[in-house]
Parts: C-alpha cells; structure tokens; sequence
C-alpha cells in the first residue's frame, strides 16, 4: 500500500502532482535543490493552449488541462493565477498564413473553438495595437486559451496542499532494491524513504532517472523572455505577431517572447548565461511596433528557461514498468498539462487504473 510519496520537483508538475496526492489522503514529502518555481515554471511564458498539438491525444489531454484551469480558478475565490483572454495570431509571410489556415483547419475539426478575425474585429478585443501592424484579414482568434501566472499557482496549491516541503537540498541518490525504489538521497545527508517516487525534476529529469537507473531521452531548449516596465497600454490577452509574441504580466507588464531569438541566450564558461543586447533590442522594436504605447517602457527583466523537451517531443506520464513505483511526470506546455496530467499520474501513483489516457504517454515508448 502506499502511504508516503516523494515528489522531486517544485515546480508546475511537482505541484500539482502533490496537492493531487495529498488531496487523496497520501502522506507527501517535496523536494527541490532550489525554491519552488525556481526552475523553469519560473520563466516560462505560461500560455495555456492546444493550439496544434498532435497527436489527436496530445491535444485532448491539452484541452482537459485548460479545462481543469479554469474550473479551479472558478472554485477558488479570489483565485488570480489564470487568464482566459483568448489568444490572437497571425501570418508574416505566406507560408506563415498557409500554416495558420492549416492549423485553424485541424483544430476546427477536432470541435476546439477557432475563429477568423478582420483588422477591425481585432482592434476591438486588443484597441491599443497598431493598425499598420495588422493584416486586413485572417487573423486567427482562439478564445479558450489564455496564460497562468506559475508562480502564482504554485503557491496556491501548495499552500492548500498539507505536503511537507524541503527546498535547498538537491536529490542526489535513489535507492533501488528489489526492482522497486526503496528510498531517496538528499546532498544534506537526509535520506527519505517511500513507497513510490513521482519525478517532476522538469529538464532535469533525466538526471534523476539516471539516478534510478532508467535513461530518459531529452532535447531541451533554452527560450528567452523579456519582461517590460510597467506601461499604460490597454492588453488583456495572448497575442503571436510575426515577430513578437507578447501577453499582460501583470501591474502594467508586457512578456515578451519569440522562438527566433533562442540563440541568443549563450552558456559562458562560468556557467553563467548571457542574452545577446541585439536580440533583446530587436524583440523590443517589434513590441513598440506593435503597441506604440510601450514606446516609453523599459526592459525591467530578462531570463532564460529551459523547455524540458522529452525526445520525442510528447509528455513522458506515469510509473515506469521496471520499477513500477517510480513515477513520471515530465513535459514541456507543462503550463498548460501539468494541472491535469499531474492529478492523473498522482491517482495511478494511488493505485487507480488511468491505463486509457496516459498510454500515449507512457515511458516504456522509448
Ligand atoms: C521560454 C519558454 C516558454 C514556454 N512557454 C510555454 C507556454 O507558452 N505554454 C506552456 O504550457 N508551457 C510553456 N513552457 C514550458 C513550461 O514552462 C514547462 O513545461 C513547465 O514549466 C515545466 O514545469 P516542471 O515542473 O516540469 O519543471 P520546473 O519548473 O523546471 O521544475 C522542476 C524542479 O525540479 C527541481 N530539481 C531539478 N533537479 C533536482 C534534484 N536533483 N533534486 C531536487 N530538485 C531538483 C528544480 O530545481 C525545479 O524547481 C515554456 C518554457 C520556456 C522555457
């Protein structure tokens, strides 16, 4: 029977997958090497959508995540960790448009809410962008999606979680006796013992499985996020321009994010990563381009996270069949799946049969 599980990771997952299991009456113990939120659910830009995702399962269990977001937002007054503005995009060029319409194509046919906007349809839910910026047609409206503030929800859940946390003190060996996981190493000294191990340790993940003796394939990637002063500009949704995606990151802030500058973030010989100015520059012009009103704003932030990318791009979800108590819970759109995907791995951890929806996700595929 199990009584008591270690979480590894304090992150989206981590949190998630505990305030699950501690909800269902487990004794729970977390542990980060860092703070909670320190890893990559603290820089991330946090959109919560199924804007494209395949396979068809990759897709629902998207959609029931964004759903289980808004309905804890619903049932938690005062909740403020979730935003559902909707999400605007358009093309640059015509292959850009060409994807799009594919895109809206697919996910129209799968029943998830897209729409076609005009320029002046847009201009009304987003007034303060630029005009000239905008097409006259085909920008693409998805009104389900919207951004969680991480930090924010990570708080909450382990604040109602009743879950005994360790923070600072880095897993650093897992006891495997038996073909089962007997126990888990702290770099204090600390060792844990458990009935079952749930791995949240985000792009680190397959480090601790590693530790496990199980090899994990990961192809993470570094993205860069530039964070704004505070700026009177009018925003209150997602928006993908061409060069310049960007969403409100609350007190007046704008996020500002585009995959075309991932390599601008650079690893120095101290360990240290470095953001190339150019890059920063350039993502700001496009932001200002976009809402003249940002045009005072100032860069008041940048970091750098790291997508914790499983090699074959998919989410890797529930007990690895070798060790069947030991747990995974790892993805990247961890924003969006975590709250769902994690309450999932936390009822098989518990013994309930979830064979139907985490089969695609499975480890074993690897
Ligand atoms: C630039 C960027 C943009 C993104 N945009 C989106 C988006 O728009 N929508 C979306 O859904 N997702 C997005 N993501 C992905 C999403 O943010 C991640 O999938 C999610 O935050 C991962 O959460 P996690 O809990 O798995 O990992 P993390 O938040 O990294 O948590 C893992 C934790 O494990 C801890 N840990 C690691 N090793 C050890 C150890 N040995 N011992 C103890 N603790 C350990 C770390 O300290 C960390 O706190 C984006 C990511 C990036 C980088």
């Amino acid at each position: 029977m199990v009584e008591h599980v270690v979480v590894i990771g304090a992150g989206v997952y981590g949190a998630a997958v505990s305030a699950e299991l501690a909800r269902r009456g487990a004794r729970v113990t977390v542990v980060d090497g860092g703070a909670p939120a320190g890893g990559t659910s603290g820089a991330t830009f946090s959109w919560t959508n199924s804007c494209g995702k395949q396979p068809r399962a990759y897709h629902d269990l998207s959609v029931a995540s964004m759903e289980a977001h808004a309905k804890l937002a619903h049932d938690v007054p005062g909740s403020d960790w979730y935003h559902e503005g909707g999400n605007l995009e358009w093309g640059g060029s015509d292959d850009e448009c060409e994807r799009l319409r594919r895109k809206v194509a697919m996910v129209s046919s799968y029943g998830y809410e897209a729409r076609w906007l005009t320029r002046a349809d847009a201009l009304r839910l987003e007034p303060d962008m630029n005009p000239a910026q905008l097409p006259a047609d085909e920008i693409a409206y998805f009104p389900a999606e919207g951004w969680i503030e991480p930090t924010r929800l990570i708080a909450h859940l382990f604040s109602t979680a009743g879950v005994e946390r360790i923070w600072h003190d880095a897993v650093t060996g897992v006891d495997v006796s038996g073909g089962r996981v007997t126990s888990v190493l702290l770099a204090s000294g600390q060792r844990l013992t458990a009935d079952a191990v749930v791995n949240c340790a985000g792009p680190q993940a397959d480090h601790i499985a590693d530790l496990a003796g199980l090899d994990l394939p990961m192809r993470n990637t570094r993205g860069v996020l530039v964070y704004t002063s505070p700026a009177a500009v009018s925003t209150s949704r997602v928006v993908h321009a061409p060069q310049v995606h960007l969403r409100p990151d609350g007190a007046g802030r704008l996020l500002l994010h585009t995959h075309d500058i991932d390599g601008a973030a650079q690893v120095l010989d101290t360990g240290e990563i470095s953001v190339e100015q150019t890059a920063v520059d350039r993502l700001m012009a496009a932001g200002r381009a976009l809402y003249p009103g940002l045009g005072a704003a100032s860069v008041e932030s940048i970091r750098v996270g790291e997508r914790p990318i499983p090699g074959d791009g998919l989410p890797v979800l529930g007990r690895a069949p070798d060790l069947p108590n030991f747990h995974f819970a790892v993805s990247h759109s961890g924003a969006t799946l975590s709250l769902y995907a994690g309450a999932l791995v936390a009822a098989e951890v518990l013994g309930e049969d979830r064979t139907g929806e985490l089969a695609p996700f499975r480890f074993e595929r690897f």
